[in-house]
């Protein structure tokens, strides 16, 4: 990307600002998206210096990318904001979880070290107490078959592949699995590429646009011999990143173009007639990720899903369009900004109607984003609420009969 033709885009209308999430925060032009640009134009110019408070101002963007859907100059902020950063000094390595970090942290969980630490008051004392509350239970990770077979008792309709990624493929096993069952049931073979891995989304949003672009051609080459119809994932943050591969390797529209949201795959099929779906007399409260709405376009696409279930009560929230602040390792590295932000979509959850909320007793919080999910689920444990937080296809599949 020629990155001055991209800022020279920007006609400083203001239109984004109020759009914003970090703006709406602050009412500090430097944290709104013409503030940034113009910041990142005299920065590329030589008229500033990338100090602290110009770190800062960009650090403190969530990548929501509320404000491209909002500019009719249709100026590409995210693309600016990573290559931004990646001009950036001091760029640390983005932080992954490795299998080894994974091993110590169940082995923290399951032998009661948490729960001494966290009665001790260590983690207060340290500072460190709001990090380890995002720290969800870390389930078993049994690999995974490299296919598995459409359900025989239904037509055979095709092959797609499941992205399982790296986090996700640990804190949103639950969603994976179920997609993959509901997906063999409605009559779909599953690929599941053994040599994939992260999708890069952290790399490039940090500034490490070579990191990012080696995690994208691992991907590209774990999934080149597939032939399947789509290439699926859950975490819609992961999924948008997926979609974009092709701004960083431009001959790579085959993949780009089979990318879905699980949501989006399983409302453009057509369903065996009489697939047996249980009703729940329930009420959920639908938070839409800023990824599903403004990078993949795909907002409604869990409403829809969730339709399949019958009885079922669906409210979205009314913060939807306003980043919760989850956004990838933004809870931990911004985690004064992200629990601002948390606490007004968790307060929008507060005030669905009280007659409403005592009539149908809401427990449960979809969303299909995994960074999402985790921070939402935080500030809920902080707030001693007992909501559960979930994915739609967990409860889809739970419906159906196909996961407990
Ligand atoms: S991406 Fe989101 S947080 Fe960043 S400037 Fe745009 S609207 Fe604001
Ligand atoms: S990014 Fe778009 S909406 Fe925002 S100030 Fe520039 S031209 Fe206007």
């Amino acid at each position: 990307m020629n990155l001055s033709a991209e800022l020279d885009r920007c006609v400083m209308c203001g239109m984004c600002s109020q759009h914003c999430p970090t703006y709406q925060l602050t009412t500090n032009e430097n944290e709104s998206p013409r503030g940034r640009i113009a910041l990142i134009t005299a920065f590329t110019a030589g008229q500033v210096n990338a100090d602290d408070t110009l770190q800062t101002h960009l650090e403190h963007c969530t990548n929501c990318r509320a404000c491209e859907a909002y500019c009719p100059s249709g100026v590409h902020f995210g693309t600016i904001m990573n290559e931004a950063r990646s001009l950036l000094p001091n760029r640390s390595a983005p932080s992954t979880l490795s299998p080894q970090t994974i091993r110590w942290l169940r082995i923290y969980q399951r032998s009661g070290l948490q729960k001494i630490t966290r009665a001790s008051g260590l983690l207060k004392l340290s500072g460190l107490a709001q990090k380890e509350n995002l720290l969800p239970h870390i389930p078993d990770t049994p690999n995974w078959q490299d296919y598995y077979p459409a359900s025989p008792e239904i037509n055979h309709c095709g092959d797609v592949a499941l992205f399982t990624g790296c986090i996700a493929n640990v804190f949103d096993r639950e969603a994976l699995n179920a997609s993959r069952r509901l997906l063999n049931a409605l009559g779909y073979g599953v690929h599941v590429p053994p040599a994939q891995g992260c999708c890069g989304a952290i790399a490039l949003h940090s500034g490490q646009a070579n990191e990012a672009a080696t995690l994208a051609q691992q991907n590209l080459d774990a999934f080149a011999k597939l032939d399947v119809q789509a290439i699926v994932h859950t975490a819609s943050g992961c999924t948008a990143r997926l979609s974009e591969y092709s701004q960083q390797l431009p001959d790579e529209h085959d993949f780009v173009n089979k990318i879905q949201d699980i949501s989006q795959f399983l409302i453009g099929i057509k369903w065996p007639a009489g697939f047996p779906v249980a009703p729940l007399h329930k009420t959920v409260a639908l938070h839409t990720p800023c990824s599903l709405q403004n990078v993949l376009h795909q907002a409604d696409a869990p409403h829809h899903l969730l339709q399949h279930i019958p009885q079922l009560k669906i409210i979205p929230l009314t913060q939807n369009t306003r980043c919760c602040g989850g956004a990838g390792l933004y809870m931990l590295e911004q985690a004064d900004f992200a629990r601002q932000l948390r606490k007004q979509t968790l307060d929008a959850l507060d005030n669905i109607s009280p007659t409403e909320k005592i009539q149908q007793k809401i427990g449960t919080l979809v969303t299909s984003n995994l960074g999402c999910a985790l921070h939402l689920a935080a500030g809920l444990r902080e707030r001693g609420q007992a909501i559960v937080v979930t994915h739609p296809v967990v409860l889809l599949a739970r419906q159906a009969g196909l996961i407990k």
